[in-house]
């Protein structure tokens, strides 16, 4: 089966990734993570201009590249967009580039979806189909460039392209879902280490930049910079493993987290986000921590886990193949049991958090966050604040906030699992 090829070969890809960040990491350490590296640059293609030219009728998409790539495109509905699949590419362009398009281009975004592979997205204004996508080698002074054609459709005539683009390649550990071996990142050590395992979801990532501040500051990069720096405080500790659902700027399905969750048996699960508030709806502060119910508490918790739920659309992706959970009896036991331990979780990290950071006038909330689902692992998402708050953000960008933050967290998980860890300890 061409799935099996294409695993081959998304490990192959994979394991080439991990040595080579393994070899450039530790001379890289001294520079500054926004900085592009120079031997990146060298090894992925380089997309360094775009332009989109057209009307509400036709439109032209042109990335200027270093070299020629794939190109796979695919439409989908509700809301329109077009996917642009292609090999990992460092985009260099300028902050801001895709948030405004022309044409039949509202804004268009782009980012790694997963080690090997990024992916440019457009939110299109209405049906369209595409009529060309292609990749021009380089001639007559002009550098090598990446063609996408539009026209608009009627809606009655527009057709959801995925052809083979609804399989989504995901990363190689987790692209065999029933799997029980599988681990996030650290799978040889799983057997030696019978510590508790803590999975730390930084939110977003990749092609899905989650919320921006007016200054530019994404919630992926945030997030990623808190959870960075609370695996390094829980390490420190030494009483638990830590598994990052992602630890650079690669999408994940919200899915795969819970997959990461459950696969590692996680004895709790983090999740970790920053809101923010359209101005029309005034100004809120303040961190607030979530956990998961049927019911929203209120309507901001709703409208919340709704843009949150949201991620899998931004990137493209197409889970209709995903299992509903089996409703057996045992499973709702556990899920109550679950639940129970996920709010005195929440409860306790509230406490912990409000001697350190700024909290929301109503730090405890619910609502259907897909990313808590895991039925058997507790389960918390935290927003750490809002970026559209200006005390927020400046707290959200500040290496102390995150530290003293970031400390209260790990704090608040040692009181919570200590005790499992003692008696586990006793029993031997
Ligand atoms: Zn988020």
């Amino acid at each position: 089966m061409s799935l099996r090829k294409n695993r081959t070969f998304w490990v192959a890809s994979w394991v080439c990734a991990a040595a080579f960040l393994c070899s450039v990491i530790p001379a890289a350490k001294a520079i500054e993570s926004q900085t592009p590296q120079p031997s990146i640059a060298q090894i992925f293609p380089v997309a360094s201009d775009v332009r989109v030219a057209g009307d509400n009728k036709q439109t032209r998409f042109i990335l200027d590249l270093d070299r020629r790539i794939d190109v796979r495109a695919f439409v989908l509905g509700d809301p329109y967009r077009v996917v642009l699949d292609i090999p990992q590419v460092t985009f260099n362009l300028p902050a801001g580039t895709g948030t405004s398009g022309r044409g039949l281009i509202r804004a268009f975004r782009y980012g790694l979806v997963m080690p090997g592979g990024s992916r440019v997205v457009f939110d299109l204004t209405g049906p369209a189909k595409v009529d060309k996508a292609y990749v021009m080698d380089a001639a007559n002074g002009q550098p090598a460039r990446l063609v996408v054609e539009l026209t608009a459709v009627e809606r009655s005539a527009f057709k959801v392209t995925p052809a083979n683009g609804d399989k989504v390649q995901l990363r190689p550990a987790l692209a065999d879902a029933s799997s029980s071996e599988t681990t996030g990142t650290t799978g040889p050590a799983k057997t030696a280490d019978s510590r508790p395992v803590i999975v730390i979801d930084p939110g977003h990532g990749g092609v899905d930049n989650g919320t921006q501040a007016a200054t530019g500051e994404a919630e992926k990069t945030l997030v990623l910079d808190f959870a960075k720096a609370l695996r390094d405080r829980i390490e420190k500790g030494g009483k638990f493993r830590v598994v990052m659902t992602r630890d650079d700027d690669t999408f994940i399905p919200l899915g795969d987290r819970v997959k990461i969750a459950r696969n590692n048996m996680a004895a709790l699960f983090v999740s970790i986000h920053a809101d923010a508030l359209p101005k029309r709806e005034g100004d809120a502060q303040g961190a607030t921590v979530y956990t998961l119910s049927d019911r929203a508490s209120d309507a901001e918790a709703e409208r919340l886990a709704e843009a949150e739920n949201k991620a899998d659309a931004i990137a493209g992706i197409n889970l209709t193949e995903e299992p509903a959970e089996v409703a057996d009896i045992l499973i709702d036991l556990t899920q109550r049991e679950t639940r129970a331990f996920s709010n005195r979780f929440a409860r306790t990290l509230v406490n912990e958090m409000k001697t350190v950071a700024r909290m929301h006038k109503h730090p405890l909330k619910s609502a259907g966050f897909k990313v808590l689902k895991a039925h058997d692992v507790p389960s918390v998402l935290v927003e750490l604040g809002y970026v559209s708050n200006k005390d927020d953000l400046q707290h959200l960008v500040s290496e102390s906030w995150r530290s003293r933050t970031v400390g209260s967290v790990a704090q608040a998980v040692d009181a919570f699992l200590g005790k499992r860890v003692v008696s586990a300890g006793a029993s031997k």
